[in-house]
């Protein structure tokens, strides 16, 4: 059974419409799929429908964008009811603090000589809801500004970077319990990769669980042996599920292919528990999703 928990679409900003990560997933051999594109649920149901055709399982998921003691720190929200009206509202104001810093990064890019314009970033957002840097970088790798997406990122995106605009994101704690009482199982997406490692110790973990939280991603490339190990460890002392995922983004990602890690079968049945349990104490519909 090979499970990958952690993907992106073209509903954010990964390269392939979701139809077709989930046809490249049942290529790569796997059994289930987490899609988890950011900030919106709209890749959802393209991505059942081609699960069905492709035969196997699409856990629906969504990245949330949240912030704990001013570092960012991604939320993995599985099966929760995407109409319950608090994540609706926080989902809202996320994506509007997404669409809402576009102009400003463009004229901070503009004054740092680089010459692109909103039209074409909105090409490559498409569809998406969530606007990202992503986008951003495939355009001014487009243009010969960058190489690739990781170099756009360095040399232009990065927080200190001539791009760079802070954007909104929900509190931490605050989503963990939206999640929960919309009947999802709130997981913490790369704990400690990028920014949240400094505000993600063993306490806090614990004070994040008593609000409902599920889970940690253990096995993701952005960390190191060691990093695995002691996250590892942190979730068997707290009892909290522990899981592992590519994030996939396509073409926009290296080193990130699907499968690349894996969720153990055992762990995927509790996540699926803990959301059939939040699921009938928020009295919305049990989540029908096949079991290994
Ligand atoms: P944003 O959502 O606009 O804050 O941009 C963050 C997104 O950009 C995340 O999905 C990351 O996966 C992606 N990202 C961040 N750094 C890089 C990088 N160096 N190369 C490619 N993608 C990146
Ligand atoms: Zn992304
Ligand atoms: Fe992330
Ligand atoms: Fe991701």
């Amino acid at each position: 059974m090979r499970i990958d928990l952690h993907s992106h679409s073209r509903a954010s900003d990964g390269t392939q419409p979701p139809g077709e990560v989930v046809a490249l997933a049942a290529e790569a051999g796997l059994d289930v799929l987490g899609l988890t594109d950011h900030d919106s649920a709209a890749g959802w149901a393209e991505a059942t429908a081609a699960a069905d055709r492709a035969g196997i399982v699409v856990v629906p998921g969504i990245e949330i964008s949240t912030k704990h003691e001013g570092a960012g720190v991604h939320l993995l929200a599985y099966l929760p009811d995407p109409s319950h009206p608090a994540l609706v509202a926080e989902l809202e104001l996320v994506l509007a603090g997404r669409s809402g810093r576009l102009a400003g990064m463009l004229t901070q890019l503009r004054d740092a000589g680089v010459d692109i314009d909103e039209s074409e970033v909105m090409r490559q957002v498409g569809e998406a809801k969530a606007i990202g840097r992503p986008h951003i970088a495939d355009v001014l790798v487009a243009k010969g500004y960058a190489a690739d997406r990781g170099g756009a990122f360095t040399a232009w995106l990065d927080w200190g970077r001539p791009g760079y605009v802070t954007r909104y994101a929900s509190d931490t704690r605050a989503m963990v319990r939206i999640v929960t009482a919309a009947g999802g199982a709130a997981v913490v997406a790369h704990p400690w990769g990028r920014g949240s490692r400094r505000v993600l110790d063993l306490p806090t973990l614990a004070s994040l669980q008593a609000d409902g939280l599920v889970g940690i991603e253990v096995d993701h490339q952005d960390h190191s042996g060691a990093d695995r190990e002691a996250l590892r460890a942190i979730g068997s002392e707290l009892d909290l599920v522990t899981t592992g995922a590519s994030d996939f983004h396509g073409e926009g990602k290296v080193d990130h292919e699907l499968g690349c890690n894996l969720t153990h079968p055992a762990q995927y049945e509790r996540l699926l528990d803990a959301a059939t349990r939040n699921a009938k104490t928020a009295g919305a519909a049990v989540p029908a999703v096949d079991r290994p």
